[in-house]
């Protein structure tokens, strides 16, 4: 049953049922992230108690189909039985232990792996615990290593423009999202960005490998006045993820790589988002056919299940730290380095990419997805519909100026967990949905649609 939207008040029944007693006490106890939390006031919470494949469930047994993955998370759905018999496994063997001076079959398998699935060269894996700490050890490995080279001048990091990598403040420094930054800029240095190569943006006539291209001579311009003070460009390959699902052409990528090298900087691929599977290849970068020199990859890594993050670097940059000299090391750590139960679900992961042959699956899905969403693509409201591998996105032209929170709001009362940035609408679905599934997710989507335009 869908209830009916009552346009001044933002409410859900469940805040007057069972759950209440949860969001009260949620409220007086939990900061949430990313929230001004005043806004809970009239927006209430949404009380989860349990997750199968892509839907969760609240207390009172109604059920929302996770349209974004739990932010981008969740790879086999919630609850995945094959994940969780790996931790069970797991958790009667070894729950952590500490990774300077000890190590474990987990984190040398996932290595091990992940050194055969990645673009060729990227020997090593370095450990964190979510994806901003992988930026952060990617950023100071980098310049580390220009130090330990004989290169102390190069301490600067280029972005593009609207790029985002995490909120601690050395990935705020290669953040271009004004509303996460511009609060701390007095604690933030200033890095330089260059023009993203969101195909949008291209002149008329111009199409997006051409635009993509224009902006690498951007780049190109960039480094040959700065390379010298330059450490690394940091990227997110194919999809700037919270810039609104900007996408772009892979040739942008070659090009960045070729300059890259001629300018002595460092690609930092930051994979977070996008690898994984998500664009349609299991890492973005193969869709170039480029060797970063760091690729980070988090979220997805251990199928939305706990947080882990992977900074994989090449073998020349292991080299430079490999001396007697303590100092030339890398010196950084997290108490929770390469947890073991981390690196099994992980594991357990890249275990269900191989044995169902998930790549050419999706390949399958996101045509059917493409098919069943036209008419989503032919709505007068619908602008710049666009498809990467397991992405969608699309602009809603509305009325309403706060159409995001409105969306989402509407979209729960139809059983849907969307969360549009701005006006921009997208899908990342857990790879386990259905055709049913995405049936309902594409004709419930339009009901609202048609409710805001
Ligand atoms: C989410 C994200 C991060 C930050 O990861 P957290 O785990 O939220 O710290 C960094 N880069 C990209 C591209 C992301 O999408």
């Amino acid at each position: 049953m869908l209830t009916p939207y009552v346009p001044c008040k933002l409410r859900y029944d469940f805040a007057m049922s069972a759950n209440s007693d949860l969001l009260d006490r949620s409220l007086s106890a939990v900061w949430h992230p990313c929230t001004q939390m005043k806004r809970h006031e009239t927006l209430p919470l949404v009380p989860i108690a349990r997750g199968e494949g892509v839907w969760l469930y609240d207390l009172d047994g109604r059920r929302y189909l996770d349209a974004v993955s739990s932010w981008w998370v969740n790879l086999f759905g919630h609850c995945n039985p094959r994940i969780n018999a790996a931790l069970a496994d797991q958790l009667g063997k070894l729950e952590h232990v500490m990774l300077a001076g000890f190590t474990h079959e987990p984190v040398v398998r996932l290595s091990e792996r992940l050194r055969e699935l990645a673009p060729a060269g990227l020997g090593h894996c370095f450990y964190g615990s979510d994806g901003a700490s992988a930026t952060e050890i990617a950023l100071k490995m980098s310049a580390h290593y220009w130090r330990n080279t004989g290169h102390p001048q190069k301490t600067q990091f280029i972005s593009l423009q609207n790029s985002y990598h995490g909120e601690t403040l050395g990935a705020l420094s290669v953040t271009d999202v004004a509303l996460f930054r511009d609060a701390y800029g007095a604690l933030i240095r200033q890095n330089a960005t260059v023009p993203c190569p969101d195909w949008r943006n291209a002149e008329t006539g111009e199409n997006a490998e051409a635009y993509a291209l224009r902006c690498a001579t951007a780049l190109e311009v960039h480094l040959q006045e700065h390379h010298e003070h330059i450490a690394a460009f940091i990227v997110e390959p194919l999809i700037q993820g919270a810039a609104g699902m900007a996408m772009y052409h892979p040739s942008y990528l070659r090009r960045a790589r070729e300059l890259c090298s001629e300018y002595g900087v460092h690609l930092i691929a930051d994979e977070i988002a996008v690898g994984m599977g998500r664009t349609g290849s299991m890492f973005a970068c193969e869709q170039a056919s480029i060797h970063p020199d760091f690729l980070l990859l988090s979220k997805g890594i251990t199928g939305g299940y706990l947080p882990l993050s992977v900074v994989m670097t090449t073998d020349d940059i292991y080299r430079a730290f490999y001396a007697d000299e303590t100092a030339r090391g890398f010196l950084h750590s997290h108490s929770y380095t390469g947890n073991p139960l981390a690196c099994r679900a992980a594991l357990a992961t890249l275990d269900i990419f191989a044995e169902d042959d998930v790549l050419n699956a999706n390949r399958d899905k996101a045509a059917f997805f493409n098919r069943i969403a036209q008419p989503l693509r032919d709505h007068s409201a619908v602008k710049d519909f666009r498809n990467t591998g397991m992405v969608w996105a699309f602009e809603v032209d509305t009325p309403h100026a706060d159409f995001a929170q409105r969306c989402f709001s509407l979209g729960l009362q139809r059983e849907l967990l969307l969360r549009p940035m701005g006006n921009t609408v997208y899908f990342m679905p857990p790879y386990v949905i259905r055709e049913d599934e995405m049936l309902l997710l594409v004709g419930r989507t339009l009901e609202v649609i048609d409710h805001l335009t």
